[in-house]
């Protein structure tokens, strides 16, 4: 059996009027593999700690499968968990360790066949009479999925399980760990801080700040539709180009988006989300650039839709199979702060609306708090994580390009750039998206 996990309007509170998990609502279907994402300190274990019951819910429903299962002890939740630090018992080998909640849970039933079918699927049968001491980190973690595995749970909650293992083993885990649950198909938690694992093991990707729910998609959705400026910064490598506009929408005249020393003409005719640039004429928004919206080209090669700037080039990284170079174009880049930094400030909890379901005023409050959490962007500072940090901190350049690592490129040279405009994102000063425009807009009515 795999289980439906449904969380409405979750809170949790480890100090008074501080909330780690702020009226989090989140579906997750029988069988999905969703990843819970974000930075350190954002709330992640809490909210697997909440589902699995070692941590009590203050407000809001835990609902299994449909039923209230706020107060279900832990071990009626049929529900298993595998930790970053998952503790062995070194005095039993690896047989006894797998086969030890199946002994807690049916006393006196022989465990072996259920303990050797669970090998047999993890490959680890040759490690069944080795004691933890005897295993290589891998190889425990393989040990402590098979402990997780071998009780048959509705569910799997999994917290940074590979984090401590090398890159190259946590590749061949993360694969393993996909194919295994897939072929189980039990529903998945899975916590991570690590974009790349997330967007490689998730059917959904749930990202959150600061206790507040982000966004919800596709891997694919929350890449090419970032609903505001930290997911669009949290989610792809490199990171995310994001640099300070001001909309110019003459009366007459072609409409530009100002970057500091250059501009980007929007071309004509508009297309519909550059239409709905008109309204920001004269305001500062954010406009991000992944690194394949931008292209080393001449003007001249200019596809419909791209437009050119001219780089600086600053430094170049070599990566082996491309190049990231870091261009200079006169722009101020925009900051997303918090990162990698632990929650950001705190505000009190309030009381949660008697007659259960969120009127207009209180989703109205929600989106003011999903703001709250903490500036989305600071304007006017440098780039807080360049991969190069030169001596006064500051980072070399406001664009990262990749190239081919047979181009030829060196510090000082004037290149010519091109810019898909197709692929252009705008967000407003508080962070959102506001081009291409929210897929749905809010529905204040319903
Ligand atoms: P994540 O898993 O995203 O790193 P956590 O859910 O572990 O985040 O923690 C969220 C916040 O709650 C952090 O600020 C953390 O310090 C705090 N926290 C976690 N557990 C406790 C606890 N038992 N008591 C007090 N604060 C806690």
């Amino acid at each position: 059996m795999t289980r439906a996990i449904s969380l409405h309007d979750v809170s949790k509170s480890y100090t008074r009027g501080t909330r780690v998990v702020d009226r989090l609502t989140l579906d997750i279907a029988p069988g999905e593999f969703l990843v819970l994402l974000g930075p350190s300190g954002c709330g992640k274990s809490t909210v697997l700690r909440m589902i699995a019951g070692l941590e009590d819910i203050d407000e809001g429903d835990l609902l299994l499968d449909g039923e209230f299962a706020n107060d279900l002890p832990p071990s009626g939740r049929d529900i298993a968990m595998v930790f970053q630090n998952f503790a062995l018992y070194p005095s039993m080998t690896s047989r006894d360790n797998i086969g030890f909640p199946l002994r807690i849970e049916t006393p006196g039933a022989d465990p072996r066949p259920r303990v050797d079918a669970t090998a047999r699927m993890l490959g680890i049968e040759e490690l069944l009479d080795r004691f933890p001491a005897q295993l290589s980190g891998g190889e425990r973690q393989r040990v402590a999925m098979g402990r997780a595995i071998a009780r048959h749970p509705s569910a799997f909650l999994m917290d940074e399980p590979l984090s401590n293992l090398d890159a190259k083993l946590r590749n061949h885990l993360r694969a393993e760990i996909s194919a295994l649950t897939r072929e189980l198909g039990v529903t998945t938690v899975y916590v991570t801080h690590d974009q790349a694992e997330a967007m490689s093991l998730g059917d959904r990707v749930a990202v959150l700040r600061g206790g507040v729910l982000q966004q919800v998609g596709s891997p694919r959705e929350v890449y090419a539709l970032p609903r505001n400026v930290f997911v669009a910064a949290f989610i792809g490598t490199p990171r995310i180009n994001l640099l300070q506009g001001l909309v110019r929408a003459p009366l007459d005249g072609a409409m530009t988006i100002s970057l500091g020393k250059q501009y980007l003409r929007l071309p004509e005719p508009l297309s519909l989300d550059h239409q709905l640039l008109r309204v920001q004429q004269g305001r500062e928004v954010i406009v991000g650039l992944r690194s394949e919206a931008v292209r080393i080209a001449k003007p001249s090669a200019a596809r419909p839709g791209e437009m050119p700037l001219t780089g600086l080039v600053e430094h170049v990284e070599f990566q082996g199979h491309e190049n990231l170079v870091h261009f200079n174009t006169g722009s101020r880049p925009a900051v997303v702060p918090d990162l990698e930094a632990p929650r950001p400030a705190a505000r009190p909890a309030r009381r949660r609306r008697r007659d259960g379901g969120p009127g207009v005023l209180d989703r109205l409050r929600q989106r003011a708090d999903a703001l709250r959490a903490g500036p989305v962007v600071v304007l006017d500072e440098p780039l807080d994580d360049a991969p190069v940090t030169p001596p006064d901190g500051r980072l070399p350049g406001d664009l990262i390009v990749r190239t081919t690592p047979d181009l030829q490129l060196r510090h000082g040279m004037h290149v010519p750039l091109l810019v898909d405009l197709a692929h252009l994102f705008v967000f407003d000063q508080h962070g959102e998206r506001i081009s291409p425009a929210p897929a749905r807009l809010p529905d204040l009515e319903e």
